[in-house]
Order: structure tokens, then C-alpha cells, then sequence
């Protein structure tokens, strides 16, 4: 029966931190994942988040269904956190699995409601974007992005080819914190952006995975509110993954904007449909923590403070290997550091370099040459400098 089955090809990521584990090097260091690591090298359990469960474990309580919609409650804190406050009878939110489940149930939703338009993401991106929106039947092309020359983004050439699409289409971007280049636009750019998008009458697909890390919360989620403002329709998909650290509770929420609140429930309405095909209600539990954080005063400002600390954390680490690198090797362009923002950074190393990195000195990068600074702690900045200087210069 199943013969013809073909192996998974796996994840090049997932693959290289298989031979990272295998590396029995005492000293080796794994900048190629995407989470965000302490000082110590963990995945943090923030205080406010243990706080909440210590909350919840106090009353036991059966585990009903939620709605398919999920939590009332973490619904409208997540609305609030993207959005700010008012607008929020004309957006329609539910709460999904990760920042993933809020781009799968988006683009059923999408597919089934325009299904001629095209969905179009920067080049590069992450790279399960292609696979959710090419998963829900859409036709995927990329619009440029990344300037190798500035380490920042091809601001003309990515407007030229927005204004060539036909009206209608999808536009993926990533609202703060590139992922992969750490590339992001400036706020007069979003607004030159948005002037496009309305013009050429695109719906833009804003993921905002990383709300919190590149500026603050509120800085990070300019792009959404600036549009929202300006009455863009437009979708979000947020995560909490990493600025709540609750990867495997799978949090997130998706987002749609309608030009009433008669249009949103009816956009509510079909988000619902598509979740019912899909998974049918979101789990709980995850659901409950940050609903019980967002909602608490006293454990709101706890996690904002933990989510800055964590902040200018990525930030030290950014100047310190900036100044490592720029004092041993004065003639090469570290400039990447200071410019990009969030978890990643594109070094523009090439291939052969990053190989000898891992070679020969246990240093672990993916190809693409993006590095995670979230996962390099400060013991580790001067062996990551020595080794990058010395595979450039060799
Ligand atoms: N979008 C981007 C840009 C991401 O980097 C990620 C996570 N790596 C996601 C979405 C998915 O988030 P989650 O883990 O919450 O599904």
C-alpha cells in the first residue's frame, strides 16, 4: 500500500542541529536555530508565565472544549497587544496553534474567499511560508527584498515590483524582526508602502512572529496600526512563541480587519469555518497563561520587563560581537550587526566559510549564512569573533 511513498527530505535546519548534537566538541556553539536562548543557554520560563501557572495549578478544573474561535479573553488581549486600543468591533480575532496555525488558517480562509489571487513573499523568507500558503492552494512568487550591498532592504526594487501586481493579490510581510535578514523597513517606508498597497489595491498578510524584540511592543507593531489607520484591509498572524517563550503551547492569533463590524462578523464567522476544517478548537492551557498574564496588571508589567530585558539582551550581544570583530579585522564590514534588528542576522558569509566555521571550529550557522544572536550568550561572543576573523582571513 504504501510503496510509492517517498522519504521526508527533512529540514536542512533541523538536520544541521542533528550533527550539532553529534559534535563532541566541549566547546562547540549552535547559532543556526530559532529560538532565543539565556545567558546560561536555555530557553528562559519567564517569571510571569510561571506566576500564571502557579495561578491556574491552584484551581483544578475540567478540560472542556473552548470554542473554535478560542478564549474571549485571549482573544481580546491579543487584539489589543497587535492593535492597540479602539478599532476593535471592526477586527475579527481568534486564537490559533502558534503563529503558524494563524498563516494556515488564514490561508484557507484566503483561498476560499479569493481564490484567483496570488501570494507574493519577500525573498528571502521564512521558509514555511511557502509551504503553508503553497499547502492551501496558492500560487507563491517572491518580490525582492534583501540588499546584500546595505545589509538592509531593497526598498525601490521591492515597491517596483509591488505596484506591477494586479489588484487583488496577496502580499506577505513580516512586520518587525526579519526573518531571516533582520532587515526591516523604517516607519517613513511602511508609510510609502501603504500608499502602494492601496493604490495597486493589494491585501497585505502581515506575520509578526518577533513583537517585542526588534524596538518595544508598541514600536514593533507600527506597520499593523499604521495600516490599520489608514483603513488597509489587511490580516495578521501573531505568535507568542518567542516573546511569551511558550513554543511547545503553540500560541498564537489571527487577525482580520473589516470595514465594519457587520463585515467582521461575517469575517469572524468564516475564520471560524475554516478552523472547524482544520483542528476544530485550539488547545487550552497555553491559551490560559497569557490570557491570565495580559490581563494582570502586576503580571502584564512583569512580562514586559522580562520581554525588555530579553530585548536589550539580543541588543548587548549584537555591539559586543560588533566591536570583536571590527577591532580584530578593522578592514571588514560588520555593519550587518548594528543595522539589522530581532533574533537574525544575514552575515553574507559564503558557503565554503560557513562550512569551515562548523569544521573547523564547532561554530554551527545555516548556509543561507543567517546567524541567531538569541542563542549566542557572552561567553561565547569572543570564540564566535575569533573564529569568524580567522575563516576570513585564512
Ligand atoms: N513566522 C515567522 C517569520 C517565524 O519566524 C515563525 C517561527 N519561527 C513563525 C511565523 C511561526 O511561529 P510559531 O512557532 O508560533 O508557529
Amino acid at each position: 500500500m504504501f510503496q510509492h511513498i517517498e522519504a521526508f527530505a527533512g529540514d536542512p535546519i533541523l538536520t544541521l542541529n542533528e550533527q550539532f548534537a553529534a559534535d563532541p566538541r566541549a566547546d562547540k556553539i549552535n547559532l543556526s536555530i530559532g529560538v532565543y536562548l539565556n545567558d546560561e543557554q536555555r530557553i528562559p520560563l519567564m517569571g510571569a508565565v510561571a506566576a500564571a501557572e502557579v495561578r491556574l495549578a491552584q484551581s483544578i478544573n475540567p478540560h472542556p472544549y473552548l470554542p473554535m474561535a478560542g478564549l474571549p479573553a485571549y482573544r481580546e488581549q491579543s487584539r489589543r497587544l497587535v492593535f492597540g486600543e479602539g478599532q476593535g468591533e471592526r477586527i475579527a480575532t481568534i486564537q490559533t496553534l502558534g503563529g503558524s496555525g494563524a498563516l494556515k488558517v488564514g490561508a484557507d480562509f484566503l483561498k476560499a474567499w479569493f481564490p484567483q489571487a496570488r501570494v507574493w513573499v519577500s525573498d528571502p523568507t521564512w521558509d514555511n511560508h511557502k509551504g503553508i500558503f503553497g499547502g492551501a492552494g496558492f500560487e507563491v512568487g517572491t518580490y525582492p527584498y534583501y540588499s546584500p550591498a546595505t545589509h538592509g532592504v531593497a526598498f525601490d526594487a521591492m515597491l517596483a515590483a509591488l505596484r506591477a501586481l494586479p489588484a487583488g493579490d496577496i502580499i506577505v510581510l513580516h512586520a518587525c524582526c526579519h526573518n531571516p535578514t533582520g532587515a526591516d523597513l523604517s516607519q517613513q517606508q511602511w508609510r510609502e508602502l501603504a500608499l502602494v498597497v492601496q493604490e495597486r489595491d493589494l491585501l497585505p498578510f502581515f506575520d509578526i512572529a518577533y513583537q517585542g524584540f526588534g524596538e518595544g511592543i508598541v514600536e514593533d507593531a507600527f506597520a499593523i496600526r499604521y495600516f490599520a489607520e489608514q483603513n488597509i484591509p489587511l490580516l495578521v498572524a501573531s505568535s507568542y512563541s518567542k516573546n511569551f517563550a511558550i513554543y511547545g503551547e503553540r500560541c498564537g492569533a489571527l487577525h482580520v480587519t473589516g470595514k465594519d463590524a457587520d463585515e467582521a462578523q461575517k469575517i469572524f464567522g468564516q475564520l471560524q469555518s475554516a478552523v472547524r476544517k482544520n483542528y476544530s478548537s485550539p488547545p487550552a492551557y497555553g491559551g490560559r497563561v497569557i490570557a491570565t498574564v495580559l490581563e494582570d496588571q502586576q503580571l502584564r508589567a512583569q512580562w514586559e520587563a522580562e520581554l525588555t530585558a530579553m530585548r536589550v539582551r539580543m541588543k548587548q550581544i549584537r555591539s559586543e560581537l560588533y566591536a570583536q570583530l571590527k577591532a580584530q579585522l578593522p578592514g571588514g564590514d560588520f555593519e550587518y550587526l548594528r543595522i539589522q534588528q530581532g533574533m537574525f542576522s544575514f552575515t553574507g558569509l559564503p558557503v565554503a566559510q560557513i562550512r569551515k566555521l562548523r569544521d573547523a571550529h564547532g561554530v554551527y550557522l545555516i548556509e543561507s549564512g543567517r546567524v541567531c544572536l538569541a542563542a549566542l550568550s557572552s561567553a561565547g561572543v569572543a570564540p564566535v569573533a575569533r573564529a569568524v576573523v580567522q575563516v576570513m582571513t585564512e
